[in-house]
């Protein structure tokens, strides 16, 4: 703060800075105010945040990773149920050179959908590289479901599932209970499920909520406009759908009413964009995982923190990418592993800027690939991974 102000007063303008206007811990939207000129117009029309897009001129060592370092689970993937034998083919020979030595198939299954699933991956010459985790529909939840539901669970954990998930982010922002009322994620009606979850000993990965920007207007401040422009379906307005952090304290809620239950909180649980939120929540629920998917721009735009953050919390940290993408995986690596600075990310709707390694060291490299999924995940001991 020292420096701040320093700044501010050598600066004489920044009054964000002096009046504290800012809260502690949060960035300012970066404009000196007073700066001279600054009421000065462009000469030319202004490109579209889509049509800008300059080549950097900035030189610094470049070290792409095609190839992880270490062998990888990716605890968060979707794939066909079930995957035909020519399907598994190409998935897996892009697995070989992306160093993926296993994908849970995360779209989960049940019941007949799930042996069909698990049946077609045993069948092939891929079956070490592929798991299925089970799934729970949310449709008409009433007296008697959880009971039922969990029933089912362990059945399908019988087949062969490792693990319930993902549960979808429906469950809270569309599910609806049989009497039309929205179901809450913490309905005790659920319980018997997520303890016989724990009972199973398997985790529960489940996505709640989305990027809390999706629940915020569509304005000119909103750091996610594009995407939300590009997709209706990723809008969230307060007259039709829970608030974020109403799902999140549901969901807090539901970590903590069952501490013998593991949970996987796909997504860094939304809050990879504020690590020190997230650490918090860690600390306070014991029985809590999170896991990267879809959230590498949030890390690679804070690379100090990020580091700082897998090291400390080396043992709760997954490897998840959500969809099979094969040619975005080396950026995952590339974040994960080196010390680059300014390299481009791939998906102009997730962030405008450009991202930053985290240099992790080997030890967290390690249990951030593999050894932390072989941990809440006993079953891939058995396709040989340790
Ligand atoms: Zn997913």
């Amino acid at each position: 703060m020292r420096r701040m102000l320093s700044l501010a007063g050598a600066l004489c303008a920044a009054a964000v800075f002096v009046t504290g206007q800012t809260p502690k811990g949060s960035q300012s939207d970066g404009a000196l105010g007073n700066r001279p000129g600054a009421t000065r117009e462009p000469e030319f029309p202004s490109p579209s945040i889509r049509d800008y897009k300059p080549r950097t001129t900035l030189v610094v060592p470049q070290h792409p990773v095609p190839r992880a370092r270490f062998p990888v689970v990716d605890l968060h993937s979707h794939q066909p149920m079930p995957i035909s034998a020519g399907q598994f083919d190409t998935v897996a020979a892009a697995m070989d050179h992306l160093n993926l030595q296993v994908l849970v198939n995360a779209s989960g299954a049940s019941g007949t959908r799930l042996v069909d699933a698990l049946g077609a991956i045993r069948a092939s010459r891929h079956r070490n590289r592929m798991v299925m985790f089970a799934n729970i529909s949310f449709r008409d939840v009433g007296p008697g479901f959880g009971e039922k539901a969990a029933r089912q669970l362990e059945a399908d954990v019988k087949a062969g599932a490792l693990g319930l998930g993902e549960i979808m982010k429906d469950f809270g922002l569309h599910a609806k209970k049989a009497d039309g009322s929205r179901l809450h994620l913490d309905d005790p009606e659920l319980s018997p499920i997520w303890e016989a979850a724990g009972r199973l000993r398997i985790p529960v990965l489940i996505h709640t909520a989305e990027p809390q920007e999706f629940f915020e207007p569509l304005d000119m401040r909103n750091e996610r406009w594009l995407e939300l422009a590009l997709y209706a379906n990723r809008r969230y307005p307060a007259d039709r759908f829970p608030r974020f952090e109403e799902l999140v304290a549901e969901r807090n809620r539901l970590f903590k009413a069952h501490p013998g239950t593991t949970f996987i909180a796909a997504h860094f649980g939304w809050h990879a964009n504020d690590l020190a939120r997230l650490g918090r929540l860690l600390d306070e629920m014991p029985n809590v995982y999170v896991e990267t998917g879809a959230i590498l721009a949030e890390l690679g735009r804070q690379p100090r923190a990020a580091h700082d953050f897998f090291v400390k919390y080396q043992d709760r940290v997954l490897f998840g990418k959500d969809s099979y993408q094969p040619d975005e995986y080396p950026y995952f690596w590339r974040t994960f592993e080196t010390g680059d600075e300014y390299f481009d990310y791939y998906r102009d709707y997730h962030a405008f800027w450009k991202l930053y390694g985290m240099q992790l060291p080997d030890g967290v490299l390690r249990k951030l690939y593999y050894q932390n999924a072989v941990k809440l995940v006993p079953g891939l001991r058995a396709l040989g991974l340790r």
